[in-house]
């Protein structure tokens, strides 16, 4: 089966999403666009990804895995993606422990809103998720992978929060891929194959990349989703099965051209 997944999407949880992305307009959204896969990635918190869970369980054909964009003690991002929520969740407490105590002011830093299904509002995050975690990249990687999910550094070419700005090199540690930002394959700043063509109204480009560079949109605004994403071969959903398949580039970057 052919994946259409944008792994990279921030909901009203992270303090400088848009209010309107509850996972119920997430998964509309996706649909609408033709997606199959999405990951809810905030920063540094897990918790709307039990609405989630309760939303895609009435779903056949779409799926998701469960995800955290976390800042590491270094100060660069990386996802970090399950495909079991209690996984997940177990993650994000250690990391929600290893938060400083900075109270979140919305009117100041934004809003911190976890919903359920139905868009309805159960509650807030109380500390201030946009700063970076006690955890350093090497221990998450390991913590991460002791709990049978996948580290993926964020926008790595990037010169906020991307590792390599950070660190000026990539942690010499086992990668199934990195991720490269929208505005890199935008730009078309990396080595890349291309083919273009119409399809479903708007130009798309497929990218292949010579290393193991994905990417997914890192929205935070309706708008956004699925303005590059992941057509990937599997034989079932499974993060072992992504994983395979990243590490054998057995996948395409699409970017929408609109
Ligand atoms: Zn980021
Ligand atoms: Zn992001």
């Amino acid at each position: 089966m052919t994946l259409k997944a944008d792994f990279h999407i921030h909901s009203c949880l992270s303090p400088c999403a848009l209010l309107t992305m509850s996972p119920k307009k997430i998964i509309e959204v996706a649909r609408d666009l033709g997606l199959n896969a999405i990951a809810i990635t905030d920063h540094n918190s897990s918790k709307n990804n039990i609405a989630l869970k309760n939303l895609f369980e009435k779903y056949k054909d779409f799926y998701c895995l469960f995800g955290m964009e976390l800042t590491v003690s270094e100060e660069f991002h990386t996802l970090c993606l399950f495909d079991n929520l209690e996984a997940a969740l177990k993650f994000d407490d250690m990391i929600y422990n290893s938060l400083p105590y900075v109270k979140n002011v919305p009117e100041k830093m934004g809003s911190q809103v976890i919903v359920d299904e139905n868009d309805y509002v159960v509650g807030e995050v109380d500390k201030y998720l946009g700063i970076a975690s006690n955890y350093s990249f090497e221990a998450v990687y390991r913590i991460v992978n002791s709990l049978s999910g996948v580290c993926i550094p964020s926008h790595i070419e990037r010169d906020f929060y991307g590792v390599l700005y950070q660190l000026g090199y990539l942690p010499p540690l086992s990668y199934v891929a990195c991720e490269v930002s929208y505005n890199a394959f935008k730009n078309a700043s990396l080595k890349t194959g291309k083919t273009s063509f119409k399809s479903h109204d708007v130009y798309i480009e497929k990218i292949k990349t010579s290393e193991n560079y994905i990417s997914s949109s890192d929205s935070h605004n309706p708008d956004d989703i699925g303005r590059i994403y992941l057509e990937i071969e599997v034989n079932k959903f499974s993060l072992e099965e992504i994983k395979n398949s990243f590490s054998k580039q057995n996948y395409e970057i699409i970017l929408r051209k609109f």
